[in-house]
C-alpha cells in the first residue's frame, strides 16, 4: 500500500494538513493538487486588502516555493482531481495520469453560487480566486456603479471596498436584513445602518427578475454587458459591473459517482469520512460539529485552517484535541467584526456597549448559557470571547 498522502485541493484546510503532517514528524511523501495555477494561498484579503489595493497579490502566499521544496511537499500546480477511485487507492487528474495514496484529503474548498439570470455576461464576477478580485478590483473605479446581488459578508465587503474607493454603490438582497438568518433582525438591522451611513444603497426584500444587455459602443459580437437590471418591484437599476456574493457550494464535482455526498462532505469532529483513510476539510467539508450536534458545512478560515491541522493529527493517529469554535471575522469600513458560536442557539439576546454605535458586544445565550459572541469594533475583546464560549463547547465535546 502506498504511504503517499495526498491532498486534493490546494487552499488553507490542504496547506494546514501538509505544514501540521511535516511539523508532526510524517516522513513519507506528501502530494498537494492544486486546481490552480498558483501556490497555495489566503483567500480573506481578496475582498479586503486587495481590493482597496492594500495588499499586492504577491504576498497572499502561504510559503515561499522554497518551502514546498524544503519540506519534500510536491505542488501539481494548475491540476485537477477529476475522479476517486477508493477501491484502488487512487486519484484521476486532468492530466490524464493518476496518482495512488496510501490517505486522502478532500480539501478542494468551494466555489461561488451563480444565477442562470446572469450567465455568460463578462461585467458579472464572483470572488472566490485572484484572478476573480482583479477583474473586480479594475472594475472599482471613481464614479462607476456597482450592483451586489446578495448581502452576505462576501457581499458587504466589496460594498465596503466600493465604497471606499468612490463607487456608486448598491446592494441588493432578497432576505429583510443582511445576515438576519444568521444573526437575527437587531444585528441585522446594523449591518443594513452600517451600509447606509457609508452611502451604500441597500434594497432589502427585493431581487432581480429582468436583465438588460448593453454592449460596449461601437462593438459587434460575442462580448455580452449587462448594462440594467429590473427588480420584482419594477425599479431599473443602471450598472457597469455585478458582483454575485449569493453564496457559496463545495467543489467537489469530482466527486461524482463515488459514494459521498456532494454537498458537503460529511466526517466526524476529526474529517474522518466512512471510507478508510479519506478525510475531508475546509469549505468542501460538513464536520460534526458538538456544540450544534450537527455536521456543520465549512465556510470560515478558522475552522478550515483548523481541520486541516486535525485531519493530520487524525490520520498520524495523534490527539487532534478539542476542536476549535466555529468563528469568523469581517472588515467592514473601519470596522472589524467578530463573531464565535452559533447563534441559531439562541433564546436571548443581550448586548453590552450602545447597538446603535460601531463598538458593542452582543452575547447569545441558551438557558442563560452563552452560544455566541458577536464582537463590533472590539478585537480586544476576543479573548475574553473566547473564555466565555469555551465552556460551552468543553461541555458539547466531554
Ligand atoms: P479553498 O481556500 O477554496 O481552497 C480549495 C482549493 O481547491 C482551491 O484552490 C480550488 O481551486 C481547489 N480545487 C477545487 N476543485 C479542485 C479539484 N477538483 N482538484 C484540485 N483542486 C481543486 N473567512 C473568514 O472567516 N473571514 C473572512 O474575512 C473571510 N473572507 C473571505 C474573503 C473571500 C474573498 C473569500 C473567497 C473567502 C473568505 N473567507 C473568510 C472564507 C475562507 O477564505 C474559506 O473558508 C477558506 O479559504 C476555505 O479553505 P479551503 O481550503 O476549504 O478552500
Amino acid at each position: 500500500m502506498s504511504e503517499r498522502i495526498v491532498i486534493v485541493g490546494g487552499g488553507l484546510a490542504g496547506q494546514r494538513c501538509a505544514e501540521t503532517l511535516r511539523r508532526c514528524g510524517h516522513g513519507q511523501p506528501i502530494v498537494m493538487v492544486c486546481g490552480e495555477p498558483h501556490r497555495p494561498y489566503d483567500r480573506p484579503p481578496l475582498s479586503k486588502g486587495v481590493l482597496h489595493g492594500r495588499d499586492a497579490e504577491e504576498t497572499l502566499s502561504f510559503r515561499s516555493a522554497d518551502w514546498y521544496d524544503a519540506k519534500g511537499v510536491e505542488l501539481l500546480l494548475g491540476v485537477e482531481a477529476r475522479h476517486l477511485d477508493h477501491r484502488a487507492q487512487l486519484v484521476e487528474l486532468s492530466d490524464g495520469t493518476s496518482v495512488p495514496y496510501g490517505q486522502l484529503l478532500i480539501a478542494t474548498g468551494a466555489r461561488p453560487r451563480g444565477l442562470p439570470i446572469f450567465d455568460g455576461f463578462e461585467n458579472v464576477t464572483g470572488l472566490r480566486t485572484v484572478e476573480d478580485a482583479r477583474r473586480l478590483r479594475a472594475a472599482l473605479v471613481p464614479g462607476a456603479r456597482l450592483l451586489v446581488i446578495g448581502a452576505g459578508f462576501i457581499g458587504q465587503e466589496v460594498a465596503s471596498a466600493a465604497r471606499t474607493a468612490g463607487v456608486h454603490t448598491t446592494i441588493v438582497e432578497a432576505a429583510a436584513a443582511p445576515l438576519g438568518g444568521l444573526l437575527g433582525p437587531e444585528l441585522g438591522a446594523w449591518f443594513a445602518d452600517l451600509h447606509r451611513s457609508h452611502g451604500v444603497e441597500l434594497l432589502l426584500g427585493e431581487q432581480v427578475i429582468g436583465v438588460r444587455r448593453e454592449d460596449p459602443p461601437g462593438e459587434i459580437g460575442d462580448r455580452r454587458r449587462v448594462g440594467s437590471v429590473t427588480l420584482a418591484s419594477g425599479r431599473t437599476l443602471t450598472c457597469d459591473h455585478v458582483l454575485l456574493g449569493v453564496g457559496v457550494e463545495p467543489a467537489l464535482d469530482w466527486l461524482g459517482g463515488s459514494e459521498l455526498d456532494r454537498t458537503g462532505v460529511i466526517t466526524d469532529v476529526d474529517g474522518r469520512t466512512d471510507i478508510p483513510g479519506v478525510y475531508a476539510a475546509g469549505d468542501a467539508a460538513a464536520c460534526f460539529d458538538p456544540l450544534l450536534e450537527a455536521h456543520a458545512p465549512g465556510s470560515h478560515w478558522e475552522s478550515s485552517g483548523r481541520q486541516g491541522s486535525r485531519v493530520a493529527k487524525a490520520m498520524l493517529g495523534q490527539d487532534p484535541g478539542a476542536p476549535a469554535l466555529s468563528s469568523f471575522w469581517s472588515d467592514l469600513y473601519d470596522t472589524r467584526v467578530q463573531y464565535l458560536g452559533h447563534a441559531s442557539l439562541a433564546d436571548q439576546l443581550i448586548f453590552d456597549g450602545d447597538p446603535g454605535s460601531r463598538s458593542f458586544t452582543a452575547t447569545f445565550t441558551r438557558d442563560g448559557r452563552p452560544v455566541a459572541v458577536l464582537l463590533a469594533g472590539r478585537p480586544q475583546m476576543l479573548p475574553q470571547a473566547r473564555a466565555l464560549l469555551a465552556g460551552t463547547a468543553e461541555r458539547a465535546f466531554a
